[in-house]
């Protein structure tokens, strides 16, 4: 959501004659955008925006001090006290109020600084101006904020209550996007099978599949899936849907009952495993991700073995690991038998074990298979391979050869799999 979120800006700021540069420090304006989800990216925050406080502003800026503005989480958290603890901060904004940065950058270019941070608004951040990272792949919002209330987590207090935008104007977002030849929507939300409740009609999510489909999209995948909500519906378009890529990201947080209860996720670990039995059976090979937390407050040796079996029963192609972040204002900064940071440093690299074992197991199954490769650009370590995605979200390196060349990028290719790594493959192309 924050990268979507950055790319509005981008264009904003685009749009009022700005143009991006390197670095930090040859900019007029720097933007932070922020989140506050686990500590860590708390802390590097106020690292990086001290480290510009005496940088002086570039030669020739027409500007005789650089304007820092912070965005996102941090911002809608903080609000004005940010200004107070960092006074060269001249800007805050929050994630409902990215549309007001334009009259906030005016405001402090004007010598008063500026923060807006009102909780609802009534402007979709998809409907101002974007500049997207990748011609071919588009993020399209359709719900904003949270209503669930996970014991650990702050995103409902600083995303705010869930809302749903018109099936209607998300469809018509997509036809736009089909038409200037955007090849993948990732459609967004904190918990997307949640959409459409707060609507005239509740439509449902799987309505919205099928409309997005509809569009003639190539590549369709969706994020985020909260398991208490994900419908038969959905389960079933995953086999019968032509766009739907067969990859699903479905965090199940902790394999004991008991956290999960403590966790406020509203599943047991016997009805996420009937959700995996009927995605598989829906679509045979599909590839499921999925967010782990080690460390929640209680947890003991007997809850996080039944996560380590959970995440090895299963069998993830990825699994994102988390130690548990304590954040103030959550319930569970409040709960008691903290876990020692070493005892969670411990579980979380056995984990990671099983996880990285599991991962290259699913990546084995497709040696010698040939999948379609969208392909994104030459590799960041070796210009002569080319980097894509496989349906199932895989990343796949193919050396450029047969047609291959750095001018692929956006386009699909038929790709055999040579070899299988934790988290990648290789391959080569067999038309260009
Ligand atoms: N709405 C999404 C994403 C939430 S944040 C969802 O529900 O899946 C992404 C992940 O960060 C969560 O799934 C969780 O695993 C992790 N996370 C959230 N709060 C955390 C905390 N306080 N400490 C550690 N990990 C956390
Ligand atoms: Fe946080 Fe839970 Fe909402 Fe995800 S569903 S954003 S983990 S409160």
């Amino acid at each position: 959501m924050n990268k979507h979120d950055s790319e509005r800006i981008i264009g904003m700021l685009e749009a009022l004659g700005c143009s991006e540069v390197a670095t930090p420090e040859q900019a007029d304006i720097v933007i932070f955008m922020t989140c506050c989800v686990r500590e860590s990216a708390d802390t590097r925050l106020f690292g990086h925006v001290m480290s510009l406080k005496d940088q002086p502003v570039r030669p020739g800026s027409p500007l005789d001090e650089r304007i820092i503005a912070i965005g996102g989480c941090i911002g809608q958290r903080d609000g004005e006290g940010l200004m107070e603890q960092m006074p060269h901060v001249k800007v805050v904004f929050g994630t409902n109020t990215i549309h007001a940065l334009p009259s906030l950058l005016q405001s402090a270019l004007e010598g008063d600084p500026a923060a807006d941070i009102q909780e609802q608004s009534t402007v979709f951040s998809t409907e101002l101006p974007t500049h997207r990272e990748q011609d071919w792949a588009a993020w399209l919002p359709i719900t904003v904020g949270c209503d669930n209330f996970c014991t650990y987590c702050i995103v409902p207090y600083v995303r705010g209550r869930e809302r749903s935008r018109a099936l209607e104007d998300v469809r018509t977002d997509a036809e736009r996007l089909v038409a200037q030849g955007v090849k993948e929507i990732t459609l967004l939300g904190q918990n997307v099978n949640s959409y459409g409740r707060d609507l005239y009609g509740k439509p449902a999510f799987a309505q919205m599949l099928d409309a997005i489909d509809n569009t003639g999209i190539e590549r369709l995948r969706f994020a985020t899936s909260h398991p208490k909500d994900l419908s038969p519906q959905v389960i079933e378009r995953f086999g019968s849907l032509r766009s739907l890529m067969p990859a699903l990201h479905l965090p199940v947080q902790s394999g004991s009952d008991r956290i999960l209860r403590a966790m406020n996720r509203r599943y047991t670990q016997e009805s996420y495993v009937s959700l995996i039995e009927a995605l598989r059976t829906s679509c045979p090979d599909i590839a499921l991700s999925t967010d782990v937390i080690v460390g929640f407050p209680g947890e003991t040796e007997e809850d996080f073995q039944q996560t380590l079996k959970l995440i090895d029963a299963i069998g993830y192609h990825q699994v994102f690991t988390f130690i548990y972040s304590k954040r103030a204002g959550t319930p569970a900064a409040t709960y008691p038998d903290e876990v020692p940071r070493p005892v969670a440093q411990d579980r979380f690299e056995r984990l990671l074990q099983v996880v990285e074992k599991r991962a290259l197991q699913a990546n084995e199954r497709d040696v010698g298979r040939v999948v379609d490769v969208l392909f994104e650009g030459p590799s960041k370590k070796d210009g002569s391979v080319m980097s894509g995605k496989s349906p199932k979200g895989q990343t796949v390196h193919v050396p450029m050869a047969h047609g291959l060349d750095a001018t692929s990028a956006g386009s699909i290719h038929p790709v055999r799999i040579s070899e299988a790594r934790t988290w990648y493959l290789t391959g080569q192309v067999l038309e260009a």
